[in-house]
């Protein structure tokens, strides 16, 4: 530790609130470059590594390959499949010398599909698994809690391709016992949960979720009968359908004839007689349009800035036509207008509890009013996306619903989604064509699955489940050193003693951190408790009589154990 690139802090970072971030932060495991963005420092690299080795081992175990993608990516691929606008503004985007639009990775199918498609062409090349541990990058609105939410984080993504639905069940169950492995041998507390979809596409789906109040996830489980859904995903028999009776009435308005933001902000302001003023006049408002005899249009909400895209679009797409125009009022009044997200996640933000018809999907989806063809529809018309008669299968599932399984209740708590899996079907291999030559000599389409844990998250995760009051305790999994070897006695002997103590257990096979710094006895315990390693030794008063202390992290018991004994007692 004398020479260790390593600074413990005292305090708990300002920008810090729950545990796992901020023991992080003062452990010197990791530091932060930008919101959601963290630098590794030697402790903290050594526990991510330790994650990704369990998680290589387990795929391995499958009969996963590994391979590496780049996180820099041309955005064909992605327009190809819808995804360069369905992400919205979570995507991270940039543009080349050249001008082509590129983007960071946050998630590959796109990739995979084609990389598979242009390697492989016969049924006798099937199936196949892909996996990568790889850096992705998403842009999101509100990263958190150090590394558990980033914008760049690690995840391992994998991809299966089969020729039949039964090969893609297989490849699905063979990585949910893969995962099932993995977190427990890291020794993560985590519920499976039936999930949504979202943006990925595809039908079956599960979460793993790490138990955790700090969790943005809610899951409702029944105890009896071991059923578990994320709430996005509870179907309830019982809950009671709520009809969905379109937009709340709105006044109609005439636009200027050559609409443009700027006389569309003066219009509003003089129409809605100062209601909103000209900075917010669009703001929070919700842009119906429609050519004059035509169909209404949803066209987005209209924030002049981050959302002044939708207002080009209004402008571009304009005739002189009718606007709509939706207040904060209206948005209050109905519980199927939230502002921007619309869909299962923006109306559980609105405190609606609803149900979703996993046919359907879950119906989210970014309101941008960006170029991408249909998404613009999904939330105002939810009725019509989520059930074909227009109703909103909207219900609330709270503690004690019964189960719908009817086996007991429902029980809710919050979780932490380390790993998700996805029966993605035919939406990508469709999009790119991926087919083999079948062998009846016809070409067959591969169906895919997607498979992703949250690999640097994992490491939050663990801090937040094995912490005390006093620091970090590593699960023996994924310490970052087996030992943690504290010299707190100034005789020579002693600190030789301690040396080659350090060396005995090495070589055995364990690793150790010395603390021989100048420091206070008391300064060493202190960092040994928050860097948690799972035992310490102490080599201390006690050496002058042929003992040394051998402490354990998680039971706070401590024994003396003769000098000689020690490498034993510990290995
Ligand atoms: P979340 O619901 O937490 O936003 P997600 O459903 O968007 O996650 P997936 O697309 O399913 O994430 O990605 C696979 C895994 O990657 C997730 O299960 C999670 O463990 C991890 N992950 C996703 N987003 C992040 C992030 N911003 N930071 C760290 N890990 C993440
Ligand atoms: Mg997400
Ligand atoms: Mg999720
Ligand atoms: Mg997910």
């Amino acid at each position: 530790m004398s020479n260790l690139f390593l600074r413990t802090l005292r305090d708990d970072p300002a920008d810090a609130e729950v545990p796992s971030h901020k023991l992080l932060v003062r452990a010197g495991y990791v530091r932060r470059a930008a919101p959601g963005v963290y630098s590794w420092l030697p402790l903290g690299l050594r526990v991510l590594k330790a994650v990704e080795r369990v998680v290589r081992d387990e795929m391995s175990n499958i009969g996963a390959q590994e391979i590496l993608l780049p996180a820099l990516l041309p955005r064909d691929p992605y327009e190809e499949t819808g995804r360069w606008t369905e992400y919205g503004d979570a995507l991270f985007r940039l543009k080349d010398r050249k001008g082509a639009d590129m983007l960071l990775g946050p998630t590959h199918e796109e990739l995979f599909a084609q990389l598979v498609k242009g390697e492989y062409s016969s049924y006798k090349d099937l199936p196949v698994i892909l996996y990568q541990i790889q850096t992705k990058y998403r842009d999101e609105e509100r990263p958190r809690a150090g590394i558990l939410r980033g914008r760049e984080f690690v995840m391992k993504d994998s991809y299966s391709f089969d020729l039949d639905d039964d090969g893609l069940t297989t490849s699905y169950h063979a990585h949910r016992e893969a995962y099932q492995k993995i977190f427990a041998r890291l020794g993560v507390r985590y519920v499976i949960v039936a999930a949504t979809s979202g943006a990925m596409g595809g039908s079956a789906s599960e979460e793993f979720l790490a138990e955790s109040e700090v969790g943005e996830d809610t899951f409702v489980r029944c105890l009896e009968s071991g059923y578990a859904a994320n709430v996005e995903a509870v179907i309830t028999p019982a809950a009671q359908p709520i009809p969905f009776d379109g937009l709340p009435p709105a006044k109609v308005y005439r636009t200027p004839d050559t609409p443009t933001i700027d006389t569309l902000v003066a219009w509003a302001n003089a129409t809605l007689e100062g209601t909103f003023t000209a900075a917010d006049t669009l703001k929070n408002v919700m842009v119906k349009v429609r050519a004059p005899g035509g169909d209404w249009e949803l066209l987005g909400v209209g924030v002049p800035g981050d959302r002044e895209v939708d207002v080009k679009r209004l402008e571009a797409s304009l005739e002189p036509a009718e606007v709509e125009l939706l207040t904060d009022a209206d948005f209050a009044a109905n519980p199927f207008l939230t502002k921007g997200y619309i869909g299962p996640k923006g109306l559980a933000a609105n405190g609606v509890r609803f149900l979703v018809d996993p046919r359907i999907g879950d119906g989210s989806s970014w309101i941008t009013g960006a170029d991408e063809p249909n998404h613009h529809v999904v939330g105002l018309v939810a009725g019509r996306d989520f059930t074909p008669d227009g109703t909103v299968e909207a219900a609330e599932v709270r503690d004690g619903d019964p189960s719908p399984d009817g086996k007991g209740e429902l029980v809710s708590a919050k979780g932490i989604e380390i790993g998700h899996i996805f029966q993605l079907g035919r939406k990508y291999t469709n999009a790119f064509e991926v087919d083999v030559l079948g062998e009846n000599g016809k070409p067959v389409r591969l169906t895919m699955g997607s498979y992703g844990v949250g690999v640097s998250r994992l490491v939050a995760v663990l801090a937040e489940q094995w912490h005390d009051d006093k620091g970090l305790r590593w699960p023996r999994a994924v310490t970052p050193f087996d030992v943690h070897l504290v010299i707190a006695n100034k005789d020579q002997a002693a600190i030789d003693g301690a040396q080659a103590l350090a060396a005995e257990l090495d070589a055995a096979g364990l690793e150790v951190l010395l603390d021989d710094r100048k420091a206070s006895p008391g300064v060493k315990f202190k960092d040994a408790e928050l860097l948690g390693m799972p035992t310490v030794v102490v080599v201390g008063r006690g050496y002058a009589n042929g003992v040394v202390e051998v402490r354990d992290r998680f039971s706070g018991e401590s024994v003396e154990v003769a000098v000689a004994d020690a490498a034993d007692a510990i290995t």
